[in-house]
């Protein structure tokens, strides 16, 4: 009897589990270590990239090392590493392309956000542009491979059947040297789009995720924005993340004292119905090649877009935090669901 009562309730936990897999432990114990913007230890996955990083430049070559140093010694399960390096116009670029395909299925989602900085800016640090951005992706990254890990009952179950890997993308070179145009800008996603045309990877991706300027402060200027739905293909994994947001808002409104905003708006249909590319990034030559696109970008830009101004000091803890539990449980939704 006893042993049956224990039986029970550990199937009890473990459908507990399954169902309201918010994955709200995992994040507690690891998101305020890994991006905070106090703490110096070396898990901090955000500090780091309070640097310039100009293309081919001594301090990209050291965040490019600590990017790869992350899959190489923090990850448990197997990683492959890809770097696409290429020079154009007298500067080095390096892409770096990681991914975990634990079913070695031919169907990808990307998630991606570009590492540079801008070269005409003396000393330009890119915080929402896009440090932040790769921050999440690194803690994305870490968590995909914990959980999936340690949750062997959902890899087993979704990863096997639904045959969906991951690939995570920091591109370099999305800056424009001197002005941008569609030459002189995103050189690291053209490269790396042409190079998967010829192998025919492009057409192994399912869904394209871009973070950009995601992360900053609200200020008097832009007290507010929208992330928008842009791309009819994408729209309806659009509301799914909008579903997603909208749990959290809930939970986190109700228990924290911070007050987190809506972003998604997924009835606001204007730049759907013209279903073009309005915002110029690194998702465009992927787009071009019909690639499904989710950019995440907020609009109206951050007051310091493109500025000096665009440091440490401008980012929201909160912000990064809402927007890394969120991309989080979409990943585990997408794998488990399928697309
Ligand atoms: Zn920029």
């Amino acid at each position: 009897m006893r042993t049956m009562i224990l039986q029970i309730w550990a199937l009890i936990s473990v459908v507990a589990k399954f169902v309201n897999a918010d994955y709200s432990e995992y994040h507690n114990k690891h998101m305020s270590q890994q991006l905070s913007l106090s703490n110096n230890s070396t898990s901090n996955l955000l500090l780091p990239f309070d640097t310039t990083r100009v293309p081919g430049s001594p301090e990209s070559l050291y965040i490019q090392d600590f990017i790869i140093n992350h899959y190489k010694r923090q990850m448990k399960q197997n990683w492959t590493i890809e770097l696409d390096n290429f020079q154009e116009n007298g500067y080095n670029y390096t892409n770096m392309i990681f991914t975990l395909d634990p079913t070695n299925s031919e169907k990808y989602i990307v998630f991606a956000a570009h590492y540079d900085t801008i070269v005409n800016i003396d000393g330009f640090i890119g915080a929402v542009d896009s440090a932040a951005s790769c921050s999440i992706l690194l803690y994305l990254s870490q968590f995909l491979d914990t959980v999936s890990f340690e949750d062997r009952y959902l890899l087993d179950k979704k990863w096997d059947s639904n045959e969906m890997g991951i690939k995570i993308i920091f591109f370099d070179g999305e800056e424009a040297i001197h002005e941008w145009t569609e030459t002189d800008s995103i050189y690291g996603s053209r490269h790396l789009s042409e190079k998967w045309m010829k192998t025919g990877e492009i057409s192994q991706i399912e869904l394209f995720i871009l973070l950009d300027l995601i992360g900053g402060k609200r200020t008097e200027k832009v007290p507010n924005w929208k992330i928008k739905s842009y791309y009819k293909s994408s729209h309806k994994y659009y509301q799914e993340l909008s579903h997603i947001e909208d749990k959290y808002l809930n939970e986190n409104n109700n228990t924290n004292t911070v007050a987190h905003e809506k972003e998604l708006f997924p009835t606001d249909v204007l730049y759907l119905m013209l279903n073009k590319v309005l915002i110029e990034d690194d998702h465009v030559p992927f787009y071009n090649a019909n690639v499904s696109i989710l950019h995440l970008i907020p609009f109206p830009f951050p007051e310091t877009w493109h500025t000096i101004n665009d440091s440490f000091e401008t980012l929201d803890i909160n912000e990064i935090h809402r927007w890394s539990t969120i991309l989080c449980n979409f990943a585990m939704k997408l794998l488990s669901d399928g697309l």
